[in-house]
């Protein structure tokens, strides 16, 4: 597989260039044929994205279990129905997204037409990670068609299989010449990078974002950078311990921890951490029963080398932190859902990113020393904070009451009023943003004292689920972000005009030299 195959891709007979440079020379042309500057087209080509979804349903999913051996509805839920809410929220959009915007003018601009045209870059090299390697190109090419743009995709040689079909279908449903498919493994890539993109899309690792980037710089190519890291999990002392295990079992779990915006460690409150354990270790039987190999819901490690790599971050954990599961089958490629207790933040566990399906758990005296450890790691992907909002709304009201009614001010029907619309609505907090109950302060404080990706609370992964937010990372995480409308200004020059009319050139005498015969009078 590590050999370099080109799909579709239209030769011309020049043989001084190598494969990369003759790839990016024919897509380069289609570019600037100018074939993907109207609307029009680029909606056809998304509801042939669309088709090439709905037609090779069985196919796609079939691959990512060969690849992956992913369940066929964590397939569905996040890949497939992804891509097709993307492509949905493109065709319906695009047409707006592509007009011209006209800002307020300034005074020196009086006399003209002021406005802001929608650019495409040109050629956009997609380089993926093979962990959701449907959901992040398909995404991405979205956008790019949503943008005029044209590309050249290398998905992962991790995934062979969804690779391979990748590349038979994009030529079969997309246009040949402006979207092409390049595989390939190390090498290839790295002859392919030494050319001069417009824009480069990268997801995956840091170490490699970081070669992607150098490459880039060569050419003064923009570059977009999708990277993992450490994701944290704040859990305070007042959370439904049940409902945690729950959601972060989940999260965790899906696709075996193989998901950028997986939770990697937990930190919990001293005074639950035993009954958190508890709970996730119940959880984890719930869900994939008391031997989790059998189970047909949970997915495989990518390759070998991953496999050890993890294998050799259990082992260097002493076997009296285990708290649930730490089976594993080289064979199989598989490793069980495993927790650890007690991790402190120098152990080998706490290095690098995890990115696999293995939990440490460290215990933190509150908000206070979770807010220490985390920024002194890397920024992360993503934040998740779990902190109970009801028992603390009650705590607020009371509050509340006290700071309005000092000890012999009268009640009043308007203030008793207030009360019970507080009562309702106290979960809100757009509604009353001043709120300062207990639970506000832990989230605000690590809204606030903490940077990442995305955040979000109370749940796990939900924040880069939809279209509707911007997703990226910051710092070692990754630059620049994406889905919905957030990829086509990623991936847009807006081109700012001034159109003047050849007439009212007295009104512009005053600028021009010789600077000696004006009174500028200020
Ligand atoms: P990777 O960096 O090893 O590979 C990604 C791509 O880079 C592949 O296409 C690969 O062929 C290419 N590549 C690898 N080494 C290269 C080199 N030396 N020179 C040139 N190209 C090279 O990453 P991965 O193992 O596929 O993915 C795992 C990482 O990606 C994790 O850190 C994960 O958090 C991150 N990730 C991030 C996102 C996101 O959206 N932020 C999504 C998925 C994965």
């Amino acid at each position: 597989f590590g050999l370099v195959k080109l799909q579709s891709v239209a030769w011309n007979n020049n043989v001084e260039m190598n494969t990369a440079q003759q790839l990016l020379f024919n897509t380069r042309a289609a570019f600037k044929s100018g074939i993907t500057l109207p609307v029009e087209w680029r909606i056809e080509q998304l509801n042939r994205l669309l088709d090439l979804l709905n037609e090779n349903e069985n196919a796609l999913l079939d691959a990512l279990h060969k690849d992956l051996r992913k369940p066929k509805l964590e397939s569905i839920e996040t890949e497939l129905i992804v891509v097709k809410n993307e492509a949905i929220n493109a065709i319906k959009n695009v047409q707006t997204w592509s007009k011209p915007t006209y800002p307020s003018k300034a005074f020196v601009q009086m006399i003209d037409s002021v406005y802001i045209l929608k650019e495409p870059y040109g050629v956009v090299l997609v380089m993926s990670a093979w962990n959701y390697p449907i959901q992040i190109i398909f995404s991405q090419l979205v956008g790019i068609i949503a943008s005029g743009n044209c590309a050249i995709i290398k998905p992962s040689e991790l995934s062979p299989v969804t690779s391979e079909l990748m590349s038979k279908l994009i030529p079969q449903y997309l246009d040949k010449e402006c979207f092409r498919v390049y595989l390939g493994g190390i090498p290839e890539t790295t002859v392919l990078l030494k050319e001069r993109f417009d824009m480069i899309m990268y997801t995956g690792s840091s170490m490699v974002g970081k070669i992607v980037m150098k490459a880039a710089a060569e050419h003064l190519t923009p570059v977009i950078l999708e990277l993992g890291g450490k994701s944290p999990v704040y859990v305070h002392k007042d959370s439904d311990l049940k409902l945690v295990a729950k959601r972060v079992v989940w999260g965790k779990f899906l696709n075996l921890g193989q998901t950028c915006t997986a939770p990697d460690y937990i930190l919990c409150h001293n005074n639950v951490v035993d009954s958190l354990i508890d709970e996730l270790r119940k959880t984890v039987e719930e869900y994939f029963g008391s031997d989790p190999k059998e189970s047909p819901d949970l997915a495989r490690i990518v390759n070998a080398r991953n496999f050890k790599r993890i294998e050799s971050i259990m082992s260097a954990t002493p076997k009296e932190k285990l708290a649930v599961g730490g089976e594993t089958d080289e064979s199989a490629l598989y490793i069980a859902p495993t927790v650890y207790k007690d991790i402190q933040l120098g152990d080998p566990i706490m290095e690098g990113e995890i990115f696999g399906p293995i939990l440490p758990v460290l215990a933190v005296n509150g908000a206070d020393e979770a807010v220490e450890i985390i920024n002194s790691q890397e920024k992360p992907l993503a934040l998740y904070i779990f902190a109970k909002s009801d028992k603390v709304g009650l705590n607020f009201l009371w509050d509340e009451i006290l700071k309005m009614y000092e000890p012999g001010s009268p009640w009043s029907i308007p203030n008793l009023f207030e009360i019970v619309i507080k009562c309702i609505t106290f979960n809100n907090i757009l509604v009353f943003p001043y709120l300062t109950s207990q639970h506000l302060l832990v989230v605000q404080q690590l809204l606030s004292c903490t940077s990442s990706g995305g955040v979000t609370v109370n749940d796990v992964l939900m924040h880069a689920a939809s279209h509707n937010l911007p997703f990226g990372g910051v710092g070692n995480s990754g630059m620049g972000r994406y889905h919905g409308k957030y990829t086509f200004d990623a991936l847009t020059h807006e081109k700012p005009v001034v159109y003047r009319g050849q007439n009212f050139e007295s009104l512009l005498s005053a600028r021009y030299p010789p600077y000696s015969e004006k009174n500028l009078s200020m």
